[in-house]
């Protein structure tokens, strides 16, 4: 099986200081009374008009971000190149709720739709459905409410910006992923994504949509999807990943006294997530798949099963990702192993991505172990270079 420990790989790509600015941030990261601390008086500060944006942009937000334009994100994308690692620019602009900003998230993405076109170091775009209209209406038009006209007519506009983009992709023959959210937005964004799938990947793989594995009645979704898209003769493109929202989802299903759509264990997370591999892998006729995960066992299983069957490294219908500033072990050991693998590049005004910085910096104190693998696969880099087994 492939293994990720080859942490001169991994780090090539970054300085002695880089690592140390690295380890620094992911040992503060560990403490969860720091990031609480540090995300509100950071939200405070910048209400206020405090100059915290210097040191933001110096530490956290240079870890996890691309820089705050797609200009400015350039650096990024050619060393990431330089290593075979592709760019998925994320326009990571959150919590907007009128019309303009929703039309200017629109515009945004079909930027990075035409930069990819023009760009081989960028394989695929990315949008989320909710930057483009009022979670409040998405989510009543997801619950089949009924809708006064001035909010049918806001969903309409929703579908339309959904329509441009992927149409602009389908122009431009870039992948779009469709991200997946919370559930009670999920039926209305595989709504749009099934429509956008049929209208637009007739020839190739233009739209993915995501599947996520924490949900127990996934699977068996992602199976009559496949089912459904080969019927219609389409490809179908998906993004697997395990969910990123299971503590507002397990909150709100007590709450408001429905099951919980999570699964009861990370085991049977996991489970779903190697299952949902094994279906794509034997779809791969009609069907691109991403791997969206952070999961070692998970991206050298699909490595493997790509071995036993046959599959090249290389094979275009097959991507890893990761999170920029996340399991870079992962990510380079996968590039140099010949496999597609990019990372999602996060970019935007520095206050803007500001929820998605803090999202990052609660992941990383409550994911299981992940800090600690961090900090564990930078100290040994920092440790190799010391002792001169560098190049
Ligand atoms: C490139 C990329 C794109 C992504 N896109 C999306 C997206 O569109 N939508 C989205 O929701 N997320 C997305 N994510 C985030 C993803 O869903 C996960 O939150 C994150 O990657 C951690 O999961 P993992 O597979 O990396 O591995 P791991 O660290 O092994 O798994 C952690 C995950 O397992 C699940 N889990 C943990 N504990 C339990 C438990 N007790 N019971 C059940 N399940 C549990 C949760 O999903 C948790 O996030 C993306 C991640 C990447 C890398």
């Amino acid at each position: 099986m492939l293994h990720f420990d080859d942490t001169e790989a991994a780090f090539e790509y970054q300085s002695k200081k880089d690592l140390r600015k690295a380890y620094l941030l992911f040992s503060l990261l560990k403490y969860p009374i720091l990031v609480q601390l540090g995300s509100f008086i950071t939200i405070a500060a910048f209400k206020l008009g405090l100059p915290v944006k210097g040191l933001v942009k110096s530490t956290i937000f240079r870890q996890f971000c691309g820089g705050e334009s797609i200009q400015e994100s350039e650096s990024r994308i050619n060393q990431l190149a330089k290593y075979r690692v592709g760019t998925i620019l994320d326009y990571s602009v959150e919590g907007k709720e009128n019309e303009g900003d929703f039309e200017n998230t629109k515009e945004e993405i079909v930027k990075t739709i035409i930069k990819a076109a023009e760009n081989n170091h960028i394989p695929f775009s990315v949008f989320k459905v909710t930057g483009l209209g009022p979670s409040s209406i998405i989510k009543k038009v997801n619950n089949k409410y009924a809708l006064s006209e001035e909010e049918k007519e806001v969903v309409s506009k929703i579908r339309h910006r959904v329509n441009h983009i992927c149409n602009m992709a389908y122009q431009n023959n870039v992948s779009v992923f469709i991200d997946a959210e919370d559930s009670w937005f999920q039926d209305f964004i595989d709504e749009l994504a099934l429509d956008m799938i049929m209208k637009y990947n007739k020839k190739a793989p233009i739209v993915y949509n995501t599947i996520q594995l924490y949900r127990h009645d996934r699977l068996n979704y992602m199976i009559d999807l496949i089912d459904t898209c080969r019927k219609s003769d389409v490809y179908l493109g998906l993004k697997l990943v395990r969910g990123a929202y299971m503590e507002k989802e397990r909150e709100q299903a007590e709450i408001q006294g429905y099951r919980d759509p999570i699964h009861a264990t990370k085991e049977d997370t996991d489970k779903d997530y190697n299952l949902a591999i094994d279906h794509c892998l034997s779809n791969l006729d009609k069907l691109y798949l991403c791997a969206g995960t952070h999961n070692e066992f998970s991206s050298s299983y699909l490595a493997q099963k790509m071995s036993e069957n046959g599959i090249e490294n290389s094979d275009p219908r097959i991507c890893f990702a990761q999170l920029l500033g996340m399991s870079d072990h992962i990510s380079f050991n996968l590039s140099k192993n010949g496999y597609h693998t990019a990372k999602y590049v996060p970019y935007g005004p520095i206050k803007e991505v500001l929820p998605y910085l803090i999202r990052r910096a609660k992941e990383n104190t409550s994911v299981a172990g992940q800090t600690g693998r961090e900090l564990t696969l930078i100290k040994k880099e920092i440790k190799r270079r010391k002792s001169g087994k560098i190049s």
